[in-house]
């Protein structure tokens, strides 16, 4: 496929106000041919427009439609899944195997959404029928259906470039709930957001729908981003990245005349505990296991475990020689972008500062942008006194907290904010400690995970991707798995209605068999 750098309108292949750039590789710092339009506020100006004209029509699509729509996304994705993941490789340093393993993860959200969508409970539909003779005075019928938010915009990820990116777990979501969707591409991964904005764009030419269904904007600096969140059109935001430029987008949202929901997935250290009885046992397979996920996609991944929590007892020594050796492994593989390179350096010399020591290192970097990997240790009193021990380190380096008993173990945990994620590593013999754990641990994150890492994410019903701040500006939703769809739905009653001028999902006699509650059974 040859890439043209056009941002999508649409319809409209645009040419952009804003100049042009090109991908970087980051592997080998070079520039990659096409250039690649920019916009601004003129751009997010017609796609939103589109995107509100689109709204009523994709909106109402019937369930089969909309379905059968989301599974040729689907399928368009397959199609293209080799040169995507090639083209994503050049413009990430992540690899290709990797990459076609993320395309097709991808394109499975979008047919997992396809049979939420069609089962229909997404819709949450409640029935209360009317009760005319109830005393002192009748009921009148109510009947509830869940409609989607509106117009949204998408903040592509940098840290998957496909299955959080573009054709996204984000853009499956609002999509499936009738959502029309601005996409705002991560300048990071250009040309594999246009392979897979084409891929969605087809299936919207295909079906017949409204060209304003999906857009692909791309801008340099904040301009674009603001012009989007401050859209009257757009009624909802989703964000990935660092959690400066979460709550900036976060709180313009909230300046609007008309407030808008803004879902930001932003920063988590996911803590693991090694609770003492599974220390002694098998400390270094713990230890271990622990680096490998550690430096998963170059330790750039929001559930990266990074803070390690063990009592200085049995099994300690093994736990630590494990990951020393681990890390000591580790060749330096090129990170992302130059800006995430920089920002994992300052990380690292912050951790130092507040005194964390530096434990073992990884083969030293020889591309400019390569992340060399960092195991650092802390003692359990210092990292109580200072907060910036915990924050996040985005890149393949992780702290290990020794804590002198079970209380101060506890103490690091009730100290941490929220999280996406928490392990603990426990035997039968831990179980009081576990017991004692797991409500702070409940308060403060979102998935609790035993005796494994929250690497690798499965996308399923009970998936929660999300968790107290500022693990994310909305700790009620999850922004992976299949109730991520909840963010861009909202209810409607219908009162009194006849039976014609119902929305089909709600008339009586149930026409199309949803799942409903009636009276509340
Ligand atoms: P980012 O800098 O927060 O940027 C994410 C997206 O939001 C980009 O499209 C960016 O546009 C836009 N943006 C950021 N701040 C904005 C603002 N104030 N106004 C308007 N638009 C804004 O995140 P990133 O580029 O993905 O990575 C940078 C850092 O974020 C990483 O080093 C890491 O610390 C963190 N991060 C965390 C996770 C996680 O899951 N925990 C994932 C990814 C990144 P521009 O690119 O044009 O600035």
């Amino acid at each position: 496929m040859k890439l043209t750098g056009h941002l999508f309108i649409g319809a409209e292949n645009a040419e952009g106000t804003e100049g042009t750039m090109k991908a970087l590789n980051p592997a080998t710092n070079q520039l990659i041919e096409p250039d690649f339009a920019l916009g601004g506020a003129a751009e997010v100006d017609r796609a939103a427009t589109l995107a509100d004209q689109a709204f009523d029509d994709y909106s109402h699509t019937s369930l089969a439609r909309r379905a059968a729509f989301l599974e040729s996304i689907a399928d368009n994705l397959d199609a293209v899944r080799t040169e995507l993941a090639a083209r994503a490789a050049l413009e990430t340093g992540l690899p290709e195997a990797q990459l076609e393993g993320e395309a097709a993860k991808a394109a499975t959200q979008f047919r997992q959404f396809a049979e939420v969508v069609r089962k229909g409970r997404f819709l949450q539909l409640a029935v209360d029928p009317a009760q005319p003779d109830r005393q002192p005075r009748p009921r009148m019928d109510h009947r509830l259906q869940k409609i989607a938010i509106g117009p949204v915009a998408i903040f592509g990820a940098s840290n998957f470039p496909i299955a959080y990116s573009v054709a996204g777990g984000d853009t499956a979501s609002a999509l499936a709930a009738g959502a029309t969707v601005i996409l705002k591409a991560h300048n990071a991964h250009p040309g594999a957001s246009e392979i897979q904005a084409r891929a969605i764009r087809k299936a919207v030419q295909d079906y017949g729908l409204p060209e304003g269904v999906f857009s692909m904007v791309r801008g340099s600096g904040n301009a674009i981003g603001e012009a989007l969140v401050d859209h009257p059109k757009v009624q909802a935001v989703t964000f990935t990245g660092s959690e400066r430029g979460g709550m900036a987008l976060y709180r313009r949202a909230q300046l609007r005349p008309d407030p808008i929901p803004v879902f930001t997935e932003m920063t988590s250290i996911n803590p693991t505990f090694v609770l003492p009885e599974a220390q002694a046992t098998r400390g270094a397979q713990i230890g271990d296991g622990f680096v490998e996920r550690m430096l998963v996609n170059v330790g750039q991944a929001c559930l990266k475990p990074a803070l390690l929590i063990a009592i200085e007892g049995p099994g300690f020594k093994a736990l630590r020689a494990a990951m020393v050796k681990r890390v000591a492994e580790a060749p330096a593989r090129a990170m992302l972008a130059p800006g995430i390179h920089a920002s994992y350096l300052n990380g690292l010399v912050a951790l130092e500062d507040a005194g964390a020591q530096r434990l073992a290192e990884g083969s030293a970097a020889s591309g400019s942008f390569d992340g060399q990997s960092a195991l650092l240790e802390v003692d359990g009193q210092r990292f109580l006194a200072d907060t910036a021990l915990a924050q996040e380190v985005f890149g393949p380096a992780a702290l290990l907290v020794k804590v002198r008993d079970e209380a101060e173990m506890l103490a690091v945990a009730r100290s941490l904010k929220g999280q996406l994620s928490a392990a603990m590593h426990l035997e039968e013999g831990d179980t009081p400690l576990a017991h004692r754990l797991l409500p702070i641990l409940e308060r403060r994150t979102g998935r609790i995970v035993v005796n494994a890492f929250a690497h690798p994410q499965e996308v399923t019903f009970a998936t929660v991707h999300g968790g107290p701040f500022p693990a994310t500006s909305d700790s009620r939703f999850t922004s992976v798995g299949m109730t991520s769809i909840e963010r861009f739905l909202r209810p409607v009653a219908y009162q009194g209605f006849p039976d014609a001028l119902l929305p089909e999902p709600l008339r009586h006699g149930n026409p199309l068999g949803l799942p409903r509650s009636v009276d509340g059974q």
